[in-house]
């Protein structure tokens, strides 16, 4: 039997005292990683704040040169907005590569970067944007945000509340998926900005990483033959029985050659 005490709050204030109170209590967001690991008894939170019910976590706007998505939009919700589909395709196009219609459905924007699996969509798209993710403590930028496998700048009662990504000139994103599961197996996102242009890979390592060599050649030629020649060392990719970590290497420059190439078919 599982054993925990279940919560439905309507208020992030509400869900912030419930974790206060209980060091063993854990967010509930779409279940779609977590009600897995509590079935596998790889979790066993005494108690699951479930998130919901809070209208405030909810929402995608377009805020001058920001789309702000709150952390409970569904990757369904996120792959269907007009205001993502036209100002930051490429983040409509990521969300509704995201495994099946159920996942979609219920799967959460701030689910996903709370988990930060190594194979996660949403890292490449949230660092490739430079976005800042805003907890109900403070404002944390992409950069900062993730630290390495399935762990984050999150401290112990932080709850992710929402997104703000900035809107680039262009973007793209290529993934190599898993056929099975569609998790990334290499996906790399790109975004040309008034600033410059950045390039966000995940899946190929142990965390989404950017590569400065392919930013560099894409500021002085934003075009796929920029890039897909340039070789990310191995040395720190993962390698498992989907794809070694040679392959991966190659696989980054291929899906960074297609990433721009999406960027400027818009
Ligand atoms: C079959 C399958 C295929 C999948 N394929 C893909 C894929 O192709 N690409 C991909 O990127 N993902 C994939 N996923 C993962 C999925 O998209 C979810 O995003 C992910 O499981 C976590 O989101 P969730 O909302 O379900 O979070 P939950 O499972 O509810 O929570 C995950 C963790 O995040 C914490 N958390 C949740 N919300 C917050 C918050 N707001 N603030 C702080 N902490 C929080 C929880 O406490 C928990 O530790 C797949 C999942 C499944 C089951």
């Amino acid at each position: 039997m599982y054993a925990f005490n279940y919560h439905k709050v309507s208020s992030v204030a509400d869900a912030a005292a419930k974790l206060a109170s209980n060091s063993e209590a854990k967010l509930l967001a779409g279940g779609q990683t977590l009600i897995a690991a509590l079935k596998m008894r790889l979790a066993s939170p005494s108690d699951l704040v479930d998130l919901g019910g809070i209208a405030e976590m909810r929402g995608i706007k377009a805020d001058g040169g920001k789309i702000v998505i709150g952390a409970m939009s569904t990757h369904a919700e996120v792959a269907a907005s007009k205001d993502v589909k036209q100002s930051i395709p490429a983040l409509a196009v990521l969300a509704e590569g995201i495994g099946d219609r159920m996942v979609r459905n219920m799967g959460t924007l701030g689910g996903s970067i709370a988990n930060t699996d190594p194979a996660a969509d949403y890292p490449a798209g949230v660092v490739g944007l430079g976005a800042t993710i805003v907890t109900n403590q403070r404002s944390i930028a992409a950069d900062d945000f993730f630290k390495g496998m399935y762990d984050t700048a999150l401290q112990p009662g932080e709850i992710i509340t929402k997104v703000s990504f900035p809107v680039p000139q262009k973007c793209g994103y290529s993934k190599f998926a898993n056929p099975a599961s569609r998790y990334a197996i290499v996906g790399v996102f790109v975004a040309q900005t008034a600033s410059g242009v950045r390039v966000a890979v995940t899946g190929a390592g142990p965390s989404v990483f950017r590569v400065p060599e392919m930013e560099k050649a894409l500021a002085a030629n934003f075009a796929p033959e920029a890039v897909s020649r340039i070789k990310v060392s191995d040395g720190n990719l993962n390698s498992d029985m989907h794809a070694s970590a040679e392959y991966r290497a190659h696989l980054v420059g291929v899906m960074a050659g297609r990433a721009v190439a999406a960027a400027l078919a818009r």
